[in-house]
């Protein structure tokens, strides 16, 4: 008798013919019972697998087999989209992308991006995540392989650095988010972690164990106090705004630095503005309102407007004095400094040898991966982070298969954030 016990694996009968293994929570794939059978008689635990007559290794290997191809066909239980799962053996680089990973602009802010997906719909959501999105697939990133690239990072950078983790999405749907935050905090040069959350997902032992993570700060995005007004900036009508303000109080006496970072969008809730800076006042949290912004790809709701931003300037001068609270800031109020680039490996106009990695987040857009060998640039061995680009090919109109080598053409490279064209 073999029994398999897994601390990311979760099992349940659909049928008789289904096997669903959840995967982190959020993730699921489903296997076909014969197939499970096909190893051994077997029985389900709530987190392990049994299976009677066959040995421990040979129902290992047999089960593996079956995970793999299975963590290969992940659908997000949030969104229920296909989801691409990103780990150290996937061939899958961490740095090229806004989508997820690590985008580096050559300060000691490094914006970490463990998944895509959001539970809620939020109608001004620049990244169009969500309920509603029009993107067509998901992605999750492994805990380790990423907590290990971000600390190469950091070491080549050789400075302390701030790291956000601002998912385009939601990342407390990420459930090893405290361990991911533990072991970004164990590299001596990670001076604070900030964390990007719509909040609705946090409860008293979540923020306990973020606490215990050692979070440096958690900027919730409350748009609203209102009900109404808060279920309609959420795009969501299950949104609880009571709720995200009790773990917004309840977070605020633990260490983590608690600020509400709501987005004013003229003709929605530009009533708001001062209920929020009330309301933080009591709780003893800080502000930081964002202007609503027009973006292309993005949801920008009917009628809505972009407060003028001398408007908004003075909105937020008057509403300081009237409180006392500091709801201007500046790029000095953040200490970001530039850092040492990180060397490009390939430059736009340049043709690069790539593999198509999986389709992309919309439609007709794949992701490939160039892995150049950059050792020595700068005098030095570049981490291994810094080896590899994901490239996205948007609007690509031939049809590409994940494995297929191809070549790229890069047509833009800003920040070791490419997109290339098929050639
Ligand atoms: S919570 Fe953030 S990611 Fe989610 S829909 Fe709203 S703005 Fe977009």
């Amino acid at each position: 008798m073999a029994t398999l016990t897994f601390d990311d694996l979760r099992f349940h009968r659909k049928d008789s013919n289904t096997v669903v293994v959840e995967f982190l929570g959020n993730y699921s794939f489903e296997v076909d019972a014969k197939a499970l059978s096909s190893i051994g008689t077997y029985s389900l635990g709530e987190s392990s697998i049994e299976f009677r007559n066959v040995s421990e290794q040979e129902a290992r290997n047999s089960f593996n087999a079956i995970l793999n191809e299975g963590l290969g066909d992940l659908t997000n239980s949030t969104t229920r989209k296909k989801t691409l799962y990103v780990h150290r053996y996937s061939g899958i680089p961490l740095l090229g992308t806004t989508s997820f990973g690590i985008i580096d602009r050559n300060t000691n802010m490094i914006e970490v991006r463990p998944i895509t997906g959001c539970n809620m719909n939020c109608i001004f959501c620049s990244v169009d995540e969500g309920l509603a999105s029009r993107k067509t697939s998901e992605v999750i990133v492994d805990e380790k392989y990423l907590a290990a690239e971000v600390r190469k990072l950091v070491e080549f950078k050789g400075c302390e650095c701030h790291i956000i983790i601002n998912s385009q999405g939601e990342p407390t749907l990420y459930k090893p988010l405290p361990e991911l935050i533990s072991d970004l905090k164990a590299v001596t040069a990670v001076k604070t972690i900030t964390l990007i959350t719509n909040g609705t997902l946090l409860t008293e032992k979540l923020i306990d164990k973020l606490a215990a993570s050692r979070l440096t700060a958690m900027n919730i995005s409350l748009n609203a106090i209102e009900p109404k007004a808060a279920k309609i900036m959420e795009g969501f009508g299950g949104y609880d705004v009571e709720k995200v303000k009790k773990m917004a109080a309840y977070a605020a006496k633990t260490t983590i630095k608690v600020t509400l970072a709501p987005v004013i969008v003229g003709g929605y809730n530009d009533a708001e503005m001062e209920k929020i800076v009330q309301f933080a006042k009591e709780i003893g949290a800080a502000v930081g309102m964002q202007n609503y912004l027009f973006y292309k790809r993005g949801r920008n709701p009917k009628n809505a407007v972009q407060v003028p931003w001398e408007r908004f300037y003075a909105e937020l001068d008057a509403l300081e004095k009237k409180h006392g609270t500091k709801l201007i800031f500046e790029a000095a109020d953040y200490e970001i400094i530039k850092t040492r680039p990180l060397p490009k490996p390939f430059r736009k106009g340049q043709t690069v040898k790539a593999v198509v990695v999986a389709e992309g987040r919309y439609l007709k857009e794949y992701i490939a991966a160039a892995n150049p060998v950059a050792a020595g640039l700068h005098g030095r061995q570049l981490p291994t982070c810094a080896e590899g680009r994901i490239i996205t090919l948007p609007d690509c109109e031939k049809k590409l298969a994940a494995g297929e080598k191809i070549k790229v053409k890069i047509v833009s490279d800003k920040h070791n954030i490419f997109y290339g064209e098929v050639v």
